[in-house]
């Protein structure tokens, strides 16, 4: 069965609408989506209301922080209208308001006034975020591309890196549990921590009553898949896949372009099938 539990639509930063990466993902034969845009549901909403589409998972990408790293936690299958994750997605989104403005004033101080201003219109009614201030730096000429503009003003320590506003790992866990959902960590090798520190964070993410480690971010190298095996058998987790999908023709990996999880792993996706 191909599955793919973490893909991006124009509810956040993807490039494409609900609708059309449901279409993608049937292209692909995608069987059961999660569509897990930044801190919102908005966009699992308004595929759930399609005629034509893959089996859904409900589901987000949380941001939080866990001990001055900024770190992403996948929610799925949890009540997206449950009180808890309606007044999780409410402090979210003010957070990320906040947040445009704090980078705003930083890129200004350097020299490039108004950008939040501009991020914002550009996000319209997506949640807004980084990739849009560097989409407008890349508009303005500042920079050539939005990794040139992640490497020089946005990205982990540049000015406009600001993380202080997310709310703790634990407590976006305990939103998930609350609201009947199984909280993943996402893409763990992304926050390039040492092997050391990558298994402190899974115990705590596990003592903080987190499910499962994607085991399987779009296509990885060689090698680098059995260490996170591994920590799903040392601290009994399940293990989820996905693409992490955000555009057409990004080089790590399609909708549904997943690498089989290896065996010794329990997937995360058999709690929603019968
Ligand atoms: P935010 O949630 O606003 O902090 O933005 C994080 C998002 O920015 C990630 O989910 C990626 O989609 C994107 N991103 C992070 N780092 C880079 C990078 N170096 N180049 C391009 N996009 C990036
Ligand atoms: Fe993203
Ligand atoms: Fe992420
Ligand atoms: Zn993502």
């Amino acid at each position: 069965m191909r599955v793919d539990l973490h893909t991006h639509t124009n509810a956040s930063d993807g490039a494409l609408t609900p609708q059309a990466l449901c279409e993608r993902a049937l292209a692909h034969d995608v069987e059961l989506l999660a569509i897990t845009d930044h801190d919102t549901c908005a966009g699992w909403r308004e595929a759930e209301a399609l005629a034509r589409r893959p089996r859904l998972i409900a589901a987000a990408e949380f941001s939080c922080q866990w001990r001055n790293a900024a770190i992403h936690v996948v929610g799925l299958g949890f009540d997206p209208d449950h009180e808890t994750s309606v007044a999780a997605f409410a402090q979210l989104q003010q957070s990320r308001v906040e947040r445009a403005g704090i980078i705003g004033e930083r890129l200004a101080r350097l020299g490039f006034p108004d950008t939040c201003e501009d991020a914002t219109a550009l996000a319209g009614a997506s949640q807004v975020g980084r990739p849009h201030f560097a989409q407008i730096l890349v508009q303005r000429g500042v920079v050539a591309s939005p990794t040139e503009a992640f490497d020089r003003y946005l990205g982990a320590g540049k000015p406009g890196d600001v993380k202080a506003l997310w709310p703790d790992l634990a407590e976006v866990t305990a939103w998930i549990g609350r609201a009947g959902g199984v909280a993943v960590l996402a893409h763990p090798l992304k926050y390039k921590l040492t092997a050391t520190r990558l298994k402190l964070l899974v115990a705590e993410f596990k003592a903080a009553g987190g499910g499962a480690l994607e085991v399987i971010t779009g296509r990885p190298q060689p090698g680098v898949i059995a260490p996170l095996v591994r920590l799903c058998q040392t601290f009994a987790l399940e293990a989820s896949v996905g693409s992490d999908f955000h555009q057409p023709g990004q080089f790590w990996a399609e909708v549904g372009e997943v690498a089989p999880l290896p065996t010794g792993c329990q997937p995360v996706w058999e709690r929603w099938l019968n």
